[in-house]
């Protein structure tokens, strides 16, 4: 009789020891290269026989080394994932691309380049608006990028290949869209604890590997028989990384997480890259315009001087009106990273929007530490008794 929940119980090995695998594919002769932040664009790693892996920090682990190179008061999240970094968890990485989608994040870049010695290190400046003048300086750093890849590779990233890597990841996207589906029902047929484990799976996988996962993943909850508990709280969580299980477990205690707006959950996923006649174009609109993460500067009118708050609530946090309705959610928690501006910056907003909504929310912010979780269970516990 087959394993029914082979690619769930697969999917949770690669989680628990991702590094496992990377370097297995390494050892298969294949080059690895470490991204901290999902705004880098991974189909021209993929098109050049590159294998994207997502570096992380690990709550777990106290953070030391990082100690010596970046202050205490700085996003936790690049704190541990430097510390990582320094502790040699990463030393199977050929390479490393990290993006300036937050000034913590370039702060640790330039600390990471100098500190820990990569065959292959680049770094993408990243514009924070969609001006169309914010759209051609991107599309000119993906160029650089581009002839740093060539150079170190000693390959041509043609339109062709970059074409075929862009169908591969639009697949992915595609199936992770329709995982997430099958949280709709009551109860939902998978947990948003096992959705973390898989997307973090996902990104410790090339990209077909991570297809086949995730094709296997969708036929079984199809049809499994021990899916998660009715609870009475259907969740969203808003946030920035949510990418450690036994966070999500906090909030799945008694309630069902229907949907994770982060990018350890459905942000990397949510949009399509469209395939231009420059595939770069495509590749240019999607991680800049296309990513809802809170550090992107969205006006409802391009260079607007007055400004109509209720427009602007909508061309900022409009995409979650349709979810919220679809997916039958009846509370959301706003989850903050200590020391994180962009979404500091967001919360109070909406906030707003979502009491516009009328829908109960609470913010609650934490320090990714093992020490911050059993507060971060009393907040949660306490905003439940008000919608149950
Ligand atoms: S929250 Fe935003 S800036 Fe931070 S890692 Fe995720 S996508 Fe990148």
């Amino acid at each position: 009789m087959p394993d029914k929940s082979r690619g769930l119980k697969r999917a949770k090995e690669i989680y628990q020891n991702r590094s496992q695998k990377a370097k297995e594919l390494k050892a298969a002769g294949k080059k690895i290269i470490g991204y901290p932040c999902v705004y880098v664009p991974l189909e021209m790693l993929t098109a050049l026989d590159l294998v994207p892996y997502r570096t992380c920090g690990d709550i777990k682990e106290p953070v030391t080394e990082a100690d010596r190179a970046l202050p205490t008061s700085f996003c936790p999240i690049m704190r541990t994932c430097l510390d990582c970094a320094l502790k040699g968890w990463n030393d199977f990485l050929d390479g490393m691309v990290t993006v300036h989608s937050s000034d913590p994040q370039e702060k640790t870049a330039r600390v990471w380049e100098s500190y820990v010695n990569h065959p292959y290190f680049h770094f993408i400046d990243m514009p924070g608006t969609v001006r169309p003048e914010a759209l051609e300086y991107f599309k000119n750093q993906l160029n650089d990028f581009r002839k740093t890849l060539e150079s170190f590779t000693g390959k041509k990233l043609s339109p062709g290949k970059l074409k075929a890597a862009i169908e591969s990841h639009n697949k992915q996207r595609a199936l992770v869209k329709e995982l997430y589906q099958l949280t709709k029902p009551a109860p939902p047929l998978i947990s948003g604890t096992e959705i973390v484990q898989v997307i973090k799976a996902l990104m410790s996988l090339p990209v077909t590997e991570g297809n086949e996962l995730l094709s296997q993943v969708i036929s079984e909850v199809k049809s499994r028989t021990d899916g998660p508990k009715k609870k009475p709280a259907r969740l969203l969580i808003w946030s920035s990384t949510v990418d450690d299980s036994d966070i999500m477990a906090i909030f799945e205690s008694e309630a069902n997480v229907v949907m994770d707006e982060s990018c350890g959950g459905i942000r990397p996923y949510r949009g399509r890259v469209k395939l231009t006649a420059d595939p770069l174009d495509g590749l240019t609109d999607y991680y800049l315009n296309e990513i809802t993460c809170a550090r992107t500067f969205r006006q409802a009118v391009i260079g607007e001087t007055k400004k109509d708050y209720k427009k602007d609530l909508q061309s900022r946090f409009g995409y979650l009106r349709d979810i919220i309705k679809k997916w039958n959610i009846n509370g959301a928690i706003l989850l903050l990273v200590r020391y994180c501006d962009p979404f500091a910056f967001e919360m109070p907003s909406l906030k707003d929007y979502l009491d516009n909504l009328g829908l109960p929310s609470t913010y609650i912010e934490y320090d990714y530490t093992v020490g911050a979780l059993a507060p971060l269970r009393t907040r949660v516990e306490a905003f439940l008794e008000t919608i149950s």
